[in-house]
C-alpha cells in the first residue's frame, strides 16, 4: 500500500473558477456521504472518501456572519470602503465568504436571505457575489 502523498489541488480550483466562467455556482459533493464542501479539496472531512462530483447549488443562501471594511487593506479598494464581507451559508449547508451587491449596509441583518449574482470580471472569469433575494 502506497503512502498517502500531497496532490496538487490547483486542478481543482480551476475546475471550480471554469464553472463561473459559466456563471454556475458549483460546489463538490461527496460520493460518500453525500456532504457538500467548499472550497474544492481531494478529500472528504466527514467521511474521508475520496470519490466526489460537482453539483451546481441554488445559489440561494443566507447571510451567517459579515464584517464591514472601513479601511482598505489595498489602494484599488479604496472607492468602494465601507463594503462588507458576507459569510452566506448556502442551502446546501456550504458556508463561503463572497462580497454584497445590492444592498445597503444598513439593510445588512442575520439570516437575510441572499442569491448568486456573477460579476464579470475578465472575459474567462465571473466572480460570484451575493444580493437579497427578490
Ligand atoms: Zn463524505
Amino acid at each position: 500500500m502506497m503512502k498517502a502523498i500531497p496532490e496538487p489541488v490547483e486542478a481543482l480550483n480551476k475546475q471550480y473558477w471554469r464553472r463561473c466562467a459559466e456563471e454556475k455556482l458549483c460546489f463538490q459533493r461527496c460520493r460518500g456521504c453525500g456532504v457538500w464542501r467548499h472550497i474544492p479539496r481531494a478529500m472528504c472531512a466527514r467521511c474521508a472518501s475520496m470519490e466526489w462530483e460537482w453539483v451546481q447549488s441554488t445559489g440561494r443562501g443566507k447571510i451567517f456572519s459579515w464584517t464591514v471594511t472601513h479601511a482598505p487593506l489595498h489602494p484599488l479598494f479604496a472607492a468602494e470602503v465601507p463594503y462588507a464581507l458576507v459569510l452566506v451559508e448556502l442551502e446546501e449547508g456550504v458556508r463561503m465568504i463572497s462580497g454584497l451587491r445590492h444592498c445597503k449596509l444598513a439593510n445588512l441583518r442575520l439570516e437575510l436571505p441572499v442569491e448568486v449574482v456573477f460579476e464579470r470580471v475578465a472575459e474567462d472569469l465571473a466572480m460570484p457575489f451575493f444580493q437579497p433575494s427578490v
